[in-house]
């Protein structure tokens, strides 16, 4: 069928010897394009993609950084750097856990297709996944409450349920200026079960949920910001080395996969935009609040104040609005997203 479209096209512009080369130099860089096989590999029953092939896929060039340590993919805007053997992709600088590390075969560098799918895609070309998700009503989890304070740091009189609330409650202002509905999972000192926060979402009919956190750590000198979206099905979360059999469950919020990962990449990069790092990066997890969302969901971790730095920080009422403001920036971002897409 190309041959025909081929000579037709040659004998219409028989007049420009110019001009047929030009067309028969695309046709013929079109099939050595579709001529060149994908390049995939099996290993242990995952099927591996080269990261080449990927970069075509995307339009970015592809290319070993000197040494051969480390594959970069390129274009006008992003930069993707991976390593060998190794579980975390940095997308402009912002570390993204996969799910299983990169394989070196033969001179080139392969990722899963479930990597491709579940990180690359949703980040670059959301525009292939279906079902695309509104962004009009956003549910706000305020982490913990009443009874359960979350984290602690008696040295500077902060308490993680407190500091989740304040965010919220600047957060929530910000959006409704903008537009957003708002719906708390919590307004007050309040107690309530994790198994109940997902449902609020899901019964409020949410397009987005977002639940607040603050960390704490045995290690003093650990910061910084991180951000989860539930695991994909078949995965291990990030702090795990490889899955078992227990992650071959499938939850209800992983028909949002593709989503939970635009939204958790929007948000930390606002974040890390916003307040300048350290950059923790976006990892998985199956969070009790996320597994059972029926809309996109992301829990964010917003600093340390087992950290001394932090703690002084987020005892200042305008940092826990640069906070806020620096949230209400990557649902912002996410809103765009959708909407170019839409
Ligand atoms: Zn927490």
């Amino acid at each position: 069928m190309c041959s025909g479209v081929l000579s037709v096209k040659v004998n219409r512009l028989a007049t420009s010897i110019i001009f047929q080369s030009l067309v028969l130099s695309v046709v013929l860089s079109f099939f050595m394009s579709t001529a060149l096989p994908a390049r995939q590999i099996q290993i242990e029953g995952k099927s591996y993609i080269d990261l080449a092939t990927v970069g075509k896929t995307f339009g970015m060039q592809a290319y070993w950084l000197q040494g051969n340590h480390t594959y970069r993919l390129r274009s006008q805007w992003t930069t993707i750097d991976v390593g060998k053997k190794n579980r975390v992709l940095y997308l402009n600088r912002l570390p993204i856990y996969l799910g299983f590390p990169t394989v070196e075969s033969k001179g080139q560098l392969f990722i899963t297709r479930a990597d491709y799918q579940h990180v690359l895609q949703p980040i670059l070309t959301p525009q292939v996944f279906k079902k695309r998700p509104g962004i009009r009503r956003v549910v706000i989890d305020a982490g913990h409450g009443g009874k359960d304070s979350g984290a602690l740091n008696n040295t500077y009189g902060l308490m993680e349920k407190n500091l989740t609330l304040d965010v919220a409650r600047r957060l929530k202002a910000l959006l409704e200026n903008s537009g957003f509905e708002v719906v708390m999972t919590r307004d007050s000192d309040v107690y309530i079960p994790l198994a109940q926060r997902p449902k609020v979402a899901n019964r409020a009919k949410a397009d987005l949920f977002v639940s607040l956190h603050f960390n704490a750590a045995s290690s003093t000198s650990a910061s910084g910001f991180e951000s989860f979206a539930l695991t994909p099905q078949y995965q291990a979360s990030s702090k795990y080395p490889r899955p078992t059999s227990k992650d071959a469950k499938r939850y209800r919020g992983n028909e949002q996969d593709p989503w939970n990962t635009l939204i958790t990449y929007h948000l930390e990069r606002a974040l890390v935009q916003g307040l300048g790092g350290p950059d923790r990066g976006i990892k998985r997890a199956r969070w009790s609040v996320l597994k059972d969302l029926e809309c996109p969901g992301v829990l964010t971790e917003l600093g340390f104040i087992s950290h001394a730095e932090t703690a002084k920080k987020v005892r200042s009422p305008a940092f826990r609005q640069k906070l806020a403001r620096s949230l209400f920036n990557g649902i912002v971002d996410y809103r765009k997203r959708l909407q170019r897409i839409q």
